[in-house]
Protein backbone atom coordinates (compact mmCIF):
# COMPACT_ATOMS: atom_id res chain seq x y z
CA UNK A 1 0.00 0.00 0.00
CA UNK A 2 1.11 3.62 -0.66
CA UNK A 3 0.55 6.24 1.57
CA UNK A 4 -0.67 9.09 0.11
CA UNK A 5 -2.06 11.01 3.18
CA UNK A 6 -1.71 11.04 6.50
CA UNK A 7 -3.11 13.56 9.41
CA UNK A 8 -4.16 13.93 12.62
CA UNK A 9 -7.73 13.88 13.25
CA UNK A 10 -8.34 13.79 17.43
CA UNK A 11 -7.22 12.78 20.86
CA UNK A 12 -9.45 11.02 22.90
CA UNK A 13 -9.52 9.94 26.55
CA UNK A 14 -12.42 8.45 26.08
CA UNK A 15 -13.72 5.40 23.36
CA UNK A 16 -16.97 6.83 22.80
CA UNK A 17 -15.68 10.30 21.88
CA UNK A 18 -13.93 8.76 19.14
CA UNK A 19 -14.76 9.39 15.35
CA UNK A 20 -18.11 9.01 14.23
CA UNK A 21 -17.08 6.93 11.30
CA UNK A 22 -17.41 3.31 9.85
CA UNK A 23 -14.09 3.43 8.55
CA UNK A 24 -11.94 0.62 9.86
CA UNK A 25 -9.07 1.43 12.76
CA UNK A 26 -5.87 -0.32 13.20
CA UNK A 27 -4.75 0.40 16.66
CA UNK A 28 -1.06 0.20 17.83
CA UNK A 29 -0.10 -0.53 21.29
CA UNK A 30 2.69 -1.72 23.47
CA UNK A 31 4.87 -0.98 26.50
CA UNK A 32 6.30 2.24 26.77
CA UNK A 33 9.75 3.00 24.36
CA UNK A 34 8.81 -0.30 22.88
CA UNK A 35 9.24 1.65 20.06
CA UNK A 36 5.20 2.77 18.57
CA UNK A 37 5.63 6.46 17.41
CA UNK A 38 9.08 5.51 15.41
CA UNK A 39 6.65 2.43 14.51
CA UNK A 40 4.00 4.74 13.24
CA UNK A 41 6.22 7.48 11.98
CA UNK A 42 7.93 5.02 9.78
CA UNK A 43 4.88 3.66 8.47
CA UNK A 44 3.29 6.94 7.22
CA UNK A 45 6.49 8.25 6.39
CA UNK A 46 5.97 11.49 8.56
CA UNK A 47 8.59 12.23 11.00
CA UNK A 48 6.62 13.72 13.38
CA UNK A 49 3.45 12.37 12.88
CA UNK A 50 2.97 10.40 16.38
CA UNK A 51 4.69 12.07 19.28
CA UNK A 52 7.31 10.10 20.64
CA UNK A 53 7.33 9.03 24.11
CA UNK A 54 9.08 12.31 25.08
CA UNK A 55 6.74 14.05 24.23
CA UNK A 56 4.35 14.33 27.40
CA UNK A 57 0.46 14.30 27.03
CA UNK A 58 0.03 13.01 24.11
CA UNK A 59 1.33 9.43 24.60
CA UNK A 60 -1.59 8.96 27.54
CA UNK A 61 -4.58 9.48 24.79
CA UNK A 62 -6.18 7.39 22.38
CA UNK A 63 -4.91 9.10 19.25
CA UNK A 64 -6.50 9.15 15.67
CA UNK A 65 -4.71 9.43 12.63
CA UNK A 66 -6.54 9.50 9.31
CA UNK A 67 -4.48 7.55 6.31
CA UNK A 68 -5.75 7.73 2.46
CA UNK A 69 -8.39 9.11 3.96
CA UNK A 70 -9.84 5.39 3.85
CA UNK A 71 -8.65 3.96 7.66
CA UNK A 72 -7.85 5.03 10.47
CA UNK A 73 -4.51 4.36 12.40
CA UNK A 74 -4.96 4.43 16.14
CA UNK A 75 -2.10 5.17 18.48
CA UNK A 76 -3.05 3.86 22.22
CA UNK A 77 -1.25 5.03 25.37
CA UNK A 78 1.39 2.89 26.41
CA UNK A 79 0.86 0.16 29.20
CA UNK A 80 2.83 -0.75 31.96
CA UNK A 81 4.03 2.83 32.96
CA UNK A 82 4.53 1.74 36.72
CA UNK A 83 6.02 5.06 37.28
CA UNK A 84 3.59 7.32 36.60
CA UNK A 85 1.62 5.50 39.63
CA UNK A 86 -1.31 3.88 40.56
CA UNK A 87 -4.08 6.44 39.79
CA UNK A 88 -2.34 7.11 36.32
CA UNK A 89 -1.82 3.16 35.32
CA UNK A 90 -5.86 2.11 36.40
CA UNK A 91 -6.71 5.37 34.36
CA UNK A 92 -5.07 4.18 31.01
CA UNK A 93 -5.87 0.66 31.47
CA UNK A 94 -9.24 1.70 31.79
CA UNK A 95 -9.19 3.42 28.53
CA UNK A 96 -7.34 1.21 26.77
CA UNK A 97 -9.81 -1.83 28.07
CA UNK A 98 -12.57 1.02 26.91
CA UNK A 99 -11.19 1.22 23.16
CA UNK A 100 -10.46 -2.42 22.61
CA UNK A 101 -13.71 -3.99 24.04
CA UNK A 102 -16.45 -1.44 22.43
CA UNK A 103 -14.71 0.02 19.63
CA UNK A 104 -16.42 -2.06 16.51
CA UNK A 105 -14.59 -0.35 14.00
CA UNK A 106 -11.10 -1.50 15.39
CA UNK A 107 -10.22 -3.74 12.59
CA UNK A 108 -7.05 -5.49 13.96
CA UNK A 109 -4.73 -4.83 17.44
CA UNK A 110 -1.03 -4.52 16.58
CA UNK A 111 0.53 -5.49 19.71
CA UNK A 112 4.06 -4.14 19.58
CA UNK A 113 6.86 -6.10 21.91
CA UNK A 114 10.73 -5.54 21.55
CA UNK A 115 12.59 -8.16 19.57
CA UNK A 116 15.59 -7.71 21.67
CA UNK A 117 14.00 -8.85 25.01
CA UNK A 118 12.42 -12.18 26.48
CA UNK A 119 8.55 -12.84 26.66
CA UNK A 120 7.74 -9.85 29.28
CA UNK A 121 4.94 -10.92 31.66
CA UNK A 122 3.04 -7.53 31.20
CA UNK A 123 2.72 -8.11 28.00
CA UNK A 124 1.95 -11.89 28.10
CA UNK A 125 -0.89 -11.25 30.56
CA UNK A 126 -1.95 -8.36 28.16
CA UNK A 127 -2.21 -10.65 24.45
CA UNK A 128 -3.91 -13.67 27.07
CA UNK A 129 -6.56 -10.65 27.92
CA UNK A 130 -7.12 -10.47 24.23
CA UNK A 131 -7.50 -14.10 23.39
CA UNK A 132 -9.80 -14.46 25.63
CA UNK A 133 -12.14 -11.73 25.21
CA UNK A 134 -11.83 -12.74 20.98
CA UNK A 135 -9.65 -9.44 20.16
CA UNK A 136 -8.63 -9.65 16.49
CA UNK A 137 -4.67 -8.87 16.71
CA UNK A 138 -0.94 -9.10 15.27
CA UNK A 139 2.31 -9.00 17.12
CA UNK A 140 5.10 -6.91 15.69
CA UNK A 141 8.88 -7.56 16.66
CA UNK A 142 10.28 -3.96 17.00
CA UNK A 143 14.16 -2.65 17.14
CA UNK A 144 15.20 -5.32 15.47
CA UNK A 145 18.04 -3.38 13.54
CA UNK A 146 19.74 -3.30 17.29
CA UNK A 147 20.61 -7.03 17.21
CA UNK A 148 21.65 -9.47 14.68
CA UNK A 149 19.08 -11.16 12.64
CA UNK A 150 19.95 -14.48 13.58
CA UNK A 151 19.01 -13.43 17.39
CA UNK A 152 16.35 -11.31 16.36
CA UNK A 153 14.77 -15.02 14.56
CA UNK A 154 15.83 -16.87 18.43
CA UNK A 155 13.83 -14.58 20.37
CA UNK A 156 10.77 -14.21 17.75
CA UNK A 157 10.87 -17.96 18.18
CA UNK A 158 10.91 -18.23 21.82
CA UNK A 159 8.14 -15.81 21.74
CA UNK A 160 6.42 -18.07 19.36
CA UNK A 161 6.98 -20.93 21.69
CA UNK A 162 5.53 -19.45 24.24
CA UNK A 163 2.30 -18.36 22.83
CA UNK A 164 1.86 -21.77 21.53
CA UNK A 165 1.73 -23.19 25.02
CA UNK A 166 -1.32 -21.27 25.36
CA UNK A 167 -2.71 -20.75 22.04
CA UNK A 168 -3.21 -23.81 19.28
CA UNK A 169 -3.67 -20.67 16.83
CA UNK A 170 -0.84 -17.93 16.36
CA UNK A 171 -1.50 -14.76 15.39
CA UNK A 172 -0.09 -13.02 11.97
CA UNK A 173 3.70 -11.65 13.36
CA UNK A 174 5.98 -8.96 11.66
CA UNK A 175 9.65 -8.02 12.20
CA UNK A 176 10.40 -4.18 12.14
CA UNK A 177 12.77 -1.95 12.38
CA UNK A 178 12.19 1.96 12.09
CA UNK A 179 15.60 2.75 11.41
CA UNK A 180 16.39 0.71 9.06
CA UNK A 181 12.44 1.00 7.81
CA UNK A 182 12.24 -3.11 8.25
CA UNK A 183 8.70 -4.82 7.81
CA UNK A 184 6.95 -1.62 6.52
CA UNK A 185 5.42 -3.14 3.50
CA UNK A 186 4.81 -6.21 5.22
CA UNK A 187 3.05 -4.23 7.59
CA UNK A 188 0.67 -1.86 5.04
CA UNK A 189 -0.20 -4.34 2.81
CA UNK A 190 -1.33 -7.03 5.70
CA UNK A 191 -3.52 -4.14 6.47
CA UNK A 192 -4.43 -3.75 2.99
CA UNK A 193 -5.49 -7.04 2.78
CA UNK A 194 -7.73 -7.61 5.59
CA UNK A 195 -9.20 -4.02 4.36
CA UNK A 196 -10.12 -5.81 1.59
CA UNK A 197 -11.32 -8.81 2.79
P1 LIG B 1 7.32 4.69 22.25
O1 LIG B 1 7.43 5.16 23.67
O2 LIG B 1 6.89 3.27 22.19
O3 LIG B 1 6.52 5.58 21.36
O4 LIG B 1 8.83 4.64 21.70
P2 LIG B 1 9.60 5.64 20.73
O5 LIG B 1 9.18 5.48 19.33
O6 LIG B 1 9.58 7.01 21.33
O7 LIG B 1 11.09 5.01 20.82
C1 LIG B 1 11.78 4.87 22.05
C2 LIG B 1 13.27 4.93 21.76
O8 LIG B 1 13.68 3.82 20.95
C3 LIG B 1 13.72 6.18 20.98
O9 LIG B 1 14.97 6.59 21.47
C4 LIG B 1 13.80 5.69 19.54
O10 LIG B 1 14.73 6.42 18.78
C5 LIG B 1 14.27 4.25 19.73
N1 LIG B 1 13.77 3.37 18.64
C6 LIG B 1 12.48 3.16 18.31
N2 LIG B 1 12.38 2.29 17.28
C7 LIG B 1 13.64 1.95 16.94
C8 LIG B 1 14.22 1.08 15.93
O11 LIG B 1 13.52 0.42 15.15
N3 LIG B 1 15.57 0.99 15.92
C9 LIG B 1 16.38 1.66 16.78
N4 LIG B 1 17.71 1.48 16.66
N5 LIG B 1 15.88 2.50 17.72
C10 LIG B 1 14.54 2.64 17.82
Amino acid sequence: MEITSAEFVISNSRADMCPKTNLPEYAFIGRSNVGKSSLINMLTQRSKLAMTSSTPGKTLLINHFLVNKEWYLVDLPGYGYAQRGKKMMDKIKKMIEDYVLTREQMTCLFVLVDSRLSPQNNDLKFIEWLGENGIPFAIIFTKADKQSTSKTNRNVELYLKTLQEQWEELPPYFISSSEKKTGRDEILNYIESVNRS
